[in-house]
């Protein structure tokens, strides 16, 4: 088998596999971004974007990926006043703090070793030093496959009086659970390419009426405020990605058929089968088990296997697509991305291929258990 990256079993870290629905919906020749039917697309975006959310509020879609939609929030709320305080404990979280540094001078690093949760009693230990006047947190942190506590997090986050909540929600939103009303986030960024199972290359912004009232501006092509002014009519203040938010508004319409607690529960049944088939290959998730991200398992590379013994031949042999680590994980893990229109065939192929992989390599503890541990798993 060689790879083919049409036909591969695609488990990347996101983005995810598109279903073809998705795909047909982006083959339109170019649309007059200021006609009707575009704005039809808009309007239609804008009324389905509550499903992905879970919750009505101030929604827009950016232009340009997921980064381009932190930078939109940091760079249109970060309040000018006070501290800012960063939780960062992975590639995500360390990349946020580069961008909320761009736009805040006053600013602590709340750090856990990557892999390590932040805890809700470390936040509030900073909080309880003051003048913190917004809290900015990864939820889910890909680059290590861990889901931070932001329930427990967001509740210290009230408890000191509800500095601003800023959520890079990129590989959370339509992937795992958030309440963004009862926990009280002011702004969220999700990426398309991740739960939703649409291409790369958008970010969609989730604001509280709060956050709403409180926009300045930032940079001039990601100012919050005109994007949200022109949305009234359904427009866009520059040309957006036309086929992309084509995309969106289809993979939004095949979220709202499977609805949003089905496709939660799915990924968490897919994340659990992961796990327990990866426990039957005698092989470790790198981050704290209690935090494992249901979106995607990070694994620790077997001694002496890495990428060439491990996901090359994958790719080479078996024309599956996994992901591996990013910075200083580069060679030490390998991540499953379980998220979107994931499904078990594709768990079933992956494992037994990883069974074959390590058969050979006589580092294979149980034949067929992992098989076993997902079977035993599906609906
Ligand atoms: N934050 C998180 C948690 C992510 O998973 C990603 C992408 O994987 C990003 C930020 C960056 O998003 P993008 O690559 O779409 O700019």
């Amino acid at each position: 088998m060689t790879f083919d990256p049409e036909t591969a079993t695609f488990l990347i870290a996101g983005p995810v596999r598109i279903h073809p629905r998705v795909l047909r919906a982006m083959s339109m020749s170019s649309l007059n971004h200021r006609g009707e039917f575009f704005h039809g697309v808009v309007r239609e975006i804008r009324e389905l974007l509550p499903v992905a959310f879970g919750t009505t509020g101030h929604q827009v879609v950016l232009s340009g990926s997921g980064t381009a939609g932190l930078e939109a929030m940091y760079s249109s709320l970060l309040p000018r006043e006070g501290r800012i305080l960063v939780l960062s404990n992975g590639n995500f979280g360390e990349r946020g703090d580069q961008i909320v540094r761009r736009y805040a001078t006053h600013v602590t690093t709340l750090t856990a070793p990557w892999g390590q949760p932040i805890t809700p009693s470390a936040v509030r230990v900073e909080l309880e030093r003051g003048d913190v006047s917004a809290v900015c947190a990864v939820y889910n942190e890909t680059s290590v496959g861990l889901t931070n506590d932001l329930a427990g997090i967001s509740a210290e986050v009230r408890r000191a009086g509800s500095p601003m909540l800023l959520v890079d929600g990129i590989s959370a939103v339509a992937g795992i659970p958030i309440d963004i009303r009862g926990w009280g986030i002011d702004a969220i960024v999700g990426g398309p390419q991740k739960g939703l199972a649409s291409p790369a290359g958008l970010a969609l912004v989730h604001l509280s009426d709060r956050a709403r009232e409180a926009l300045h501006p930032g940079t001039f092509y990601l100012d919050l405020k005109a994007h949200l002014a022109p949305l009234e009519k359904n427009d866009t203040p520059w040309t957006p990605a036309v086929p992309l938010f084509l995309a969106l508004r289809e993979a939004l319409l095949l979220l709202r058929e499977e609805g949003l607690e089905n496709r939660l529960a799915r990924t968490r049944r897919l994340a659990e089968a992961t796990r327990a088939a990866t426990a039957a290959l005698g092989l470790e998730l790198f981050p704290d088990p209690t935090h494992a991200s249901d979106t995607v398992t990070a694994i620790r590379n077997p001694a002496g296997m890495g990428d060439p013994e491990i996901r090359k031949v994958l790719e080479k042999e078996y024309n599956i697509l996994l992901q591996g680590g990013q910075g200083a994980l580069t060679g030490k893990i390998f991540r499953i991305g379980h998220m979107g229109i994931a499904e078990w065939p594709d768990l079933l192929v992956t494992f037994a291929a990883l069974e074959r992989i390590l058969g050979k390599a006589d580092r294979l503890p149980t034949p067929g258990a992992a098989l076993r541990a997902i079977v035993d798993r599906m609906p």
